[in-house]
C-alpha cells in the first residue's frame, strides 16, 4: 500500500471529545470516525488491525475445537421471553418492531439464540461436546457510551458457547478455552492477566476475566507475584486480620473538635490509623441507610457491602438520612443508633481492641471501643476492599495492585439457559438431561483499543507487530529526488515479496511530516531512504518502540528486518 492511496485522514490536534488515549490516537491516526454516540466507522487502518486480531482468534479457537458460524444480529423477542431476559435486560437492549408489529432486538449477546439452535438439532450425547462461535457486531444501549471503542453501543465481539453432557465435560471445555485465550492474547503481543472474576448475575461456577494491563483500565486488579493469584478488586476475598489481644478497657467519650476524618482523629488523639474505626454511610434503592464500618486504613468494597446488605444498589447517604437514624456525619458509630438500622461491620474490625470510633455526637469520639463487646445487631462479614500489601489469599505473600481493561471473559453457565429453553439430550442410559453450557467472549474492537492503551507514547501508537495494520513503512526522505524514490520503491517491492505487510510513503511531503505520521500510526519499523542510502549504500531501520536506529547495507537489510520483526 502507498500513502498516496491510503484513506487515513490524520489530525494534528487532539479532538476535545476524546477522553482516553486510545480514542484520541485512533481519531488522530485516521483509524476511526464517529457516526453517533458509541457508534464508529472503522477506517482501513483500523479494519486491518481488527482483521488480524480476528484471524488470531479464529486460528486459536479452531485449534481448540471451535466451529465458526454466524447467527442473526436481529433476534425475535420470543426466545428472550422464554429465558425470562426480555424484561430483565431493560433499557440496555435495542428493541424494534417489524411491519407486522412483531418485536425484535439487536443482539446484545446470543445465549438464547444458540441454545434454541442446538436444542432443535442435538438429541444425543454422541453429538457432544460442541463448541460454536461467531465474530460479529453486538449492540448495547449504554447510558453513557464513552472512551471511544472501550464502551461503545455497537462493538465487535467473538462469542463462543460450549455444550457438554455433564459438568466434567464443561470443565474440560472451559480449560480448553482458557488456554486458547491465553494463546490469543499472547499472540496479540499484549501484557495481560487472567483474573478471577465475579460471576455476577450470570450465575454458575467459575469465571475469569482476561485483563489487558493498562493505567487507563476501568478495572482494578490485585495480583500476587509469588503465585498465580489474580482477582478483580471487587471479587478479591480477604483474610481477617487479628489485632494482638488486649484487656478490654471501659468505654469512654473523648472530645475531638472538628475531627471529621479518620486521619484528623488519629492525629488529634495521637494514635495510629489502624487503631480507629471508619464509618461510611450509604442508602439503598429504597432510601434506607446502610452503615458500613471498616478499620481506619481500609476502604469499603461496595460490591461486597451490597451483597452483605442484600441491596440492589447503593449510593452515598445524604445528611438528612444519617441524622434520621441517629447518626452524626463525621462522628458515626454503631453504638446508639436507632434500632433496626442496617449496620455492616468488616470482620477485621471485630478483631480490634480498645479502638477509637465515633460516638454519634458532634465533636465526640469513643475510646476503648471493643467491637466484640460493644457492637450489637451488626452483620459481620468481609466488606473490605483489597489494597496493595494485603496478604495473598492463596499463599500469604503481599499482593500488588494494577489497572486493566477487560478484553475477554470465560464463564461456566451450567444449565441456566438449557433448562429455561428446554435444551435437552439423551444420555448413555437414555435419560433426558439438560445440556451443560459455558460461554466465552472476546471484545475484538475493545482489544484493539486496549492494545493502544497499553502501547503508546507521546508521539502516537506503538503496535505489537502481530496486529499492526502494516509492519513496516518505507519513507524516502525526499520523494522528489528520483534516486531516493526508486530505491524506496525497490525496497518496498522486495519487502512485499518477502510476505511483509509494508507501506510506502510516496507523498511529496517534508520528511518531518512523514516521520510524524509514521510515529502516530505506529508502524513497528520504519525504513528511511535518504541521500546516504543512495550514495553510501546505507539503509536506516528505526524501531518504533525503542527509537533505536540501525544501519544496514543493501545486501543484508532484508534478512535483518525479518529477524527484527520476529522480536516485535
Ligand atoms: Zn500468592
Amino acid at each position: 500500500m502507498r500513502t498516496t492511496q491510503l484513506y487515513a485522514p490524520t489530525l494534528r490536534e487532539t479532538p476535545a471529545e476524546a477522553e482516553v488515549i486510545s480514542h484520541q490516537l485512533m481519531l488522530r491516526a485516521g483509524m476511526i470516525r464517529k457516526a453517533a454516540g458509541g457508534v464508529y466507522t472503522y477506517l482501513p487502518l483500523a479494519w486491518r488491525v481488527l482483521r488480524k486480531i480476528e484471524e488470531i482468534v479464529r486460528e486459536e479457537t479452531d485449534a481448540a475445537g471451535g466451529q465458526e458460524l454466524s447467527m442473526p444480529i436481529m433476534q425475535p423477542s420470543e426466545l428472550w421471553k422464554e429465558s425470562g431476559r426480555w424484561e430483565v435486560y431493560g433499557e440496555e437492549m435495542f428493541r424494534l418492531h417489524d411491519r407486522h408489529g412483531r418485536e425484535f432486538c439487536l443482539g446484545p449477546t446470543h445465549e438464547e439464540m444458540i441454545t434454541s439452535l442446538v436444542r432443535d438439532e442435538v438429541r444425543s450425547y454422541k453429538q457432544l461436546p460442541l463448541m460454536l462461535y461467531q465474530i460479529q457486531n453486538k449492540y448495547r444501549d449504554e447510558i453513557r457510551p464513552r472512551f471511544g471503542l472501550m464502551r461503545g453501543r455497537e462493538f465487535i465481539m467473538k462469542d463462543l458457547y460450549s455444550f457438554d453432557k455433564d459438568e466434567e465435560g464443561m470443565n474440560i471445555s472451559y480449560k480448553k478455552m482458557y488456554d486458547a485465550y491465553t494463546n490469543i492474547f499472547t499472540r496479540c503481543g499484549l501484557q495481560f492477566r487472567p483474573v478471577e472474576a465475579d460471576n455476577g448475575a450470570i450465575g454458575g461456577g467459575h469465571s475469569h476475566e482476561f485483563t489487558v494491563l493498562a493505567d487507563a483500565g476501568e478495572s482494578e486488579i490485585a495480583y500476587c507475584s509469588s503465585c498465580d493469584y489474580a482477582a478483580s478488586n471487587e471479587k478479591a476475598e480477604l483474610r481477617v486480620i487479628k489485632a494482638p489481644a488486649e484487656e478490654m478497657l471501659p468505654l469512654e467519650k473523648t472530645a475531638t473538635p472538628d475531627c471529621r476524618t479518620i486521619e484528623k482523629v488519629a492525629e488529634y488523639l495521637k494514635i495510629s490509623v489502624e487503631k480507629t474505626i471508619k464509618a461510611v454511610a450509604f442508602q439503598n434503592e429504597k432510601g434506607e441507610v446502610v452503615l458500613a464500618f471498616v478499620r481506619g486504613d481500609h476502604d469499603v468494597n461496595e460490591v461486597k457491602l451490597q451483597n452483605a446488605a442484600g441491596s440492589i444498589e447503593l449510593r452515598m447517604a445524604d445528611e438528612q438520612a444519617i441524622l434520621a437514624v441517629g447518626g452524626i456525619p463525621g462522628f458515626m458509630s454503631p453504638i446508639g443508633l436507632k434500632k433496626g438500622t442496617t449496620v455492616v461491620v468488616d470482620a477485621t474490625v471485630m478483631e480490634m481492641y480498645n479502638a477509637v470510633a465515633g460516638a454519634n455526637e458532634q465533636d465526640v469520639h469513643y475510646r476503648n471501643v471493643n467491637p466484640k463487646r460493644d457492637f450489637q445487631d451488626a452483620i459481620v462479614t468481609d466488606i473490605r476492599l483489597i489494597q496493595e500489601g494485603d496478604p495473598c489469599p492463596h499463599c500469604g505473600q503481599r499482593v500488588k495492585m494494577t489497572r486493566g481493561i477487560e478484553a475477554g471473559q470465560v464463564f461456566t453457565l451450567g444449565t441456566k439457559y438449557s433448562e429455561a429453553l428446554h435444551a435437552t439430550f439423551l444420555d448413555e442410559n437414555g435419560r433426558e438431561k439438560p445440556l451443560v453450557m459455558g460461554c466465552y467472549g472476546i471484545g475484538v474492537s475493545r482489544t484493539m483499543a486496549a492494545s493502544i492503551e497499553q502501547n503508546n507514547d507521546e508521539h502516537g501508537i506503538i503496535w505489537p507487530r502481530a496486529i499492526a495494520p502494516y509492519e513496516v513503512i518505507v519513507v524516502p526522505v525526499n520523494a522528489k529526488v528520483a534516486e531516493q524514490l526508486s530505491l524506496a520503491e525497490e525496497i518496498y517491492t522486495s519487502l512485499k515479496q518477502a510476505g511483509i505487510d509494508v507501506m510506502l510513503d510516496d507523498r511529496k511531503e517534508r520528511a518531518g511530516v512523514k516521520f510524524k505520521d509514521a510515529d502516530l500510526i505506529g508502524y513497528p519499523l520504519r525504513i528511511t531512504v535518504g541521500p546516504k542510502s543512495v550514495e553510501d549504500n546505507q539503509i536506516e531501520v528505526r524501531v518504533r518502540r525503542t527509537g533505536e536506529t540501525l544501519n544496514y547495507t543493501k545486501d543484508v537489510y532484508l534478512e535483518k528486518v525479518i529477524a527484527l520483526l520476529t522480536k516485535l
